[in-house]
């Protein structure tokens, strides 16, 4: 009986229909060297058709294959296998003594999905999660293995590569000694005489979160390295209680707030490892443009508020700093993050979507991959100028469009 596969939100079924799940590198190299189509899907918690091979595509699933998760605690790196999820690697990583620099707001993401769509954390000096790879280990059209290593003229298309150049089925990432974090939440922060770059440097990791229902920060989340000096925060009142980004919701599953220090893994993700949300009632977008732009952009922002707030949970605003990859929503330029937590309703939801793409677009915004987005593809084409060089390596690895699918054509195609 045919399956039914859904991402994680439940907004989008595979036209695929069947999720093959290979447990062997044999297997899965055979399997990808007589498809016609294929795509891989991670943990699924892309909110579009970026995984989607299509009706008479193959959906591959790498959760069949061993974990694999290598510490070289004297090189300080990690190999980890493509279908392997942060919460367990950073578990695996804080049992060496070391760490990942940075991680997003939920662990049960996979490592390869993230990083094939630029997902970040925040802080001014933490670039995209894709910056701590070092090497990746692609099957390629022909089921062929190839290595792209730091280096190689091609890996600065290799990594937030959309999975169209193969499928990854190994990282190296570089790893750090461990470090130990506060959480510390303040509340009410105005937007009015917000100095932005003091705020969102006043921590390791820094996230506003808004619900534009008044222009002020509900939360302020502040993620201090105690290895790091405390500044103060003279701009908000530190929190009474234990609270959730989204007002109203139990804090229970957020990870440790109120200042106590504890492991790196435990607090740079908003949501706690043990908790695990099978499905989500939400649908989600994000925009990245220059970080000098954050007041101009939030000021647009709060322009259109009233339209925004109804279908919002939370607008969360972090920063990410440049990196080097040709399709990272930050290559180039230290960059905001404006993300919507929108309601589930995508009917709602989409019309208010392009009243926020028409407010930043004189910031040359740049969608998040994995979310939802109406830019029009001419003009997500027009802000990655390196662009045809990644044209060139999907030409070069995969002459026969094996893995570009609708999403990824509309991208180099416009
Ligand atoms: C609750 C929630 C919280 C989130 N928090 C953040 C956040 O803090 N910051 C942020 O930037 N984003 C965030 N996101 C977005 C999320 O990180 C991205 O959508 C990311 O791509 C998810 O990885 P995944 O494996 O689930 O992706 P999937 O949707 O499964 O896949 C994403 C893409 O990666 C490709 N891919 C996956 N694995 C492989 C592989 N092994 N080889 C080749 N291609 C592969 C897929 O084909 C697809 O193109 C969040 C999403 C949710 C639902």
């Amino acid at each position: 009986m045919a399956e039914t596969v859904t991402n994680w939100a439940g907004n989008i079924t595979y036209a695929a229909g069947e999720l093959h799940r290979p447990h062997s590198r044999d297997a899965l190299r055979a399997l990808v060297a007589e498809s016609a189509a294929v795509r891989v899907l991670g943990s699924g918690h892309s909110f579009n058709e970026i995984a989607e091979p299509g009706a008479h595509g193959v959906l591959l699933s790498l959760d069949g294959l061993p974990a694999e998760i290598d510490v070289d605690t004297a090189a300080r790196t990690v190999r980890v296998g493509g279908g392997v999820r942060y919460a367990r690697l950073a578990d695996a990583v804080h049992a060496h003594g070391l760490a990942l620099a940075n991680m997003a707001s939920l662990p049960h993401i996979s490592v390869a999905g993230s990083v094939a769509t630029g997902t970040h954390g925040s802080g001014v000096g933490n670039g995209p999660l894709a910056a701590a790879v070092r090497e990746v280990e692609l099957v390629t059209a022909d089921g062929s293995v190839l290595v792209i290593g730091r280096g190689d003229a091609r890996f600065g298309g290799a990594v937030t590569a959309l999975g169209a150049l193969g499928v990854v089925t190994a990282l190296t990432l570089d790893l750090e000694p461990a470090f130990e974090v506060e959480q510390h939440v303040f509340t009410e922060l105005p937007h009015a005489g917000l100095d932005f770059e003091q705020v969102a440097g006043a921590a390791y990791s820094v996230s506003l979160f808004t619900d534009w229902r008044a222009p002020r920060f509900g939360q302020v989340w502040l993620k201090r390295r105690t290895d790091q000096p405390l500044g103060s925060f003279p701009w908000a009142a530190p929190a009474t209680e234990k609270l959730h980004p989204v007002p109203g919701m139990p804090a229970v599953n957020c990870t440790e707030q109120f200042g106590v220090p504890g492991p790196w893994h435990e607090r740079l993700p908003h949501f706690r490892a043990e908790f695990t949300p099978s499905s989500g009632q939400e649908l989600q977008s994000e925009y990245l443009m220059a970080r000098s732009d954050a007041p101009k952009a939030l000021d647009a922002l709060d322009r259109v508020r009233d339209t925004i707030a109804p279908v919002l949970q939370i607008c969360e605003v972090r920063t990410v700093a440049a990196d080097e990859q040709w399709l990272s929503p930050a290559y180039g330029q230290d960059s905001v993050a404006v993300h919507f937590t929108w309601i589930a309703d995508t009917a709602a939801v989409l019309p208010v979507v392009r009243v926020v793409e028409e407010a930043l677009e004189p910031f040359g915004a740049r969608p998040h991959w994995g979310k939802v987005f109406a830019t029009p593809a001419a003009r997500v084409r027009a802000l990655y100028p390196r662009l045809d060089d990644f044209a060139a390596l999907v030409r070069e690895l995969d002459p026969a469009g094996k893995f570009t699918n609708a999403f990824v054509r509309g991208v180099l195609e416009g």
